[in-house]
């Protein structure tokens, strides 16, 4: 197989290695489509410490071609759409509705998955690796969606989407008529600003430096555009919401001086939502007494507090009844091989998403 790997290097290698023999509970999916995600960036920039060799990418669909003996939730020939969080469904954080913290993600990213030319042993990227041809994962990885939706549109509801809607869905719960404020929008902020607006926010203001997002997020159901880098974004904010902040404010970075501020944009017994990944070493400070007298409910989002069992087909049929626009988050159709030309193009705000297809 085919596959881009992270050596440690600040490029991605994207060479021929051999799979591993799938263990019994395993299946072999054939990728038909990858998106090319922040996150990945951020292990191979060192915001998230990742051990190489490692196969990555996270975020895609594609068709079940193997299945080991003992699964038994999907079979040989169905479309899934692969979570990067695994779903076992028995253990505690499962068992609690919270399938988006299932404790088997610990297991499943240290597992070997291919060979290299040179002896050496990638794992991969949140026990997926979807950037490649062909991807081995645990069943527990996979979830069977039944759509004739392309793959392009499929594989961004394995991350960016399911992140970002459900940021808004399942993590803040948006209300109908409710004010709301993202800060960043690449691909998952988008998907957040989507996901307010099918939740009925009547005001929903997107900040961001670029203007090729901020038009995209107009398109996409943004009411109000900051640009943060022509003023004061907390002031822009208040201005627009009666100078009280508004409802609910996402920061979709993962920088503590925009989680700062998306707290400051939250109104006086509003919700900040901390949905971008912030480095490991990072820390966060906040008035003491503002946390106290604010009464502001500051949130922590991991995949868009997503049971994917239940959120990936509904997410599918948001899309299918035209309430989820995916098609315009695509900006870019690539080969595996121009994997490198789409970080830099994600780095110089070129794109929204580039999707790594394989037809
Ligand atoms: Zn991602
Ligand atoms: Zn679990």
């Amino acid at each position: 197989m085919r596959a881009a790997i992270f050596t440690g290097e600040t490029k991605l290698s994207v060479e021929d290695v051999t799979s591993i023999e799938p263990g019994p509970n395993d299946v072999v999916v054939r990728i038909g489509a990858s998106g090319v995600c922040h996150s990945d960036l951020s292990f191979m920039n060192g915001t998230i410490a990742m051990p190489p060799p490692c196969i990555l990418g996270h975020e895609g669909t594609g068709i079940i071609e193997w299945a080991g003996p003992e699964v038994t939730r999907v079979k040989v020939g169905d479309h899934v759409v692969a979570s990067f969080v695994p779903s076992c469904g028995h253990c505690f954080w499962c068992l609690n509705g919270q399938s988006n913290l299932c404790s088997l993600g610990e297991e499943t990213m240290l597992k070997p998955k291919a060979t290299r030319g040179d002896g050496s042993v990638a794992i991969s990227l949140t026990g997926l690796g979807t950037f490649a041809d062909q991807m081995t994962a645990h069943e527990a990885s996979v979830v069977k969606v039944d759509t004739d939706l392309p793959d392009e549109q499929l594989a961004l509801i394995g991350c960016g989407v399911t992140t970002g809607v459900g940021a808004a869905l399942n993590t803040a719960q948006v209300t109908p008529g409710s004010s709301v404020t993202v800060i960043g929008c690449g691909g998952v902020g988008q998907a957040v600003i989507q996901g307010a607006r099918i939740a009925g926010a009547a005001r929903i203001i997107a900040v961001d430096p670029v203007e090729l997002k901020r038009k995209a997020a107009e398109q996409l159901g943004a009411t109000d555009l900051v640009d943060p880098s022509a003023g004061d974004a907390i002031a822009q904010v208040q201005a627009l919401t009666g100078g009280r902040g508004v409802d609910y404010a996402f920061e979709v970075i993962g920088l503590p001086d925009t989680i700062v501020q998306a707290y400051e944009m939250a109104r006086r017994g509003g919700t900040a939502v901390v949905v971008g990944m912030p480095r490991m070493d990072s820390s966060v400070t906040l008035g003491g007494f503002s946390l106290f007298y604010a009464e502001k409910k500051l949130l922590g989002c991991v995949y868009g507090s997503a049971q994917v069992r239940r959120d990936f087909p509904r997410f599918v049929e948001l899309v299918e009844t035209g309430r989820l626009n995916l098609a315009d988050m695509v900006s870019r159709r690539i080969g595996l091989d121009e994997v490198n030309d789409a970080f830099r193009a994600m780095v110089a705000g070129e794109v929204i998403r580039s999707v790594i297809t394989h037809t």
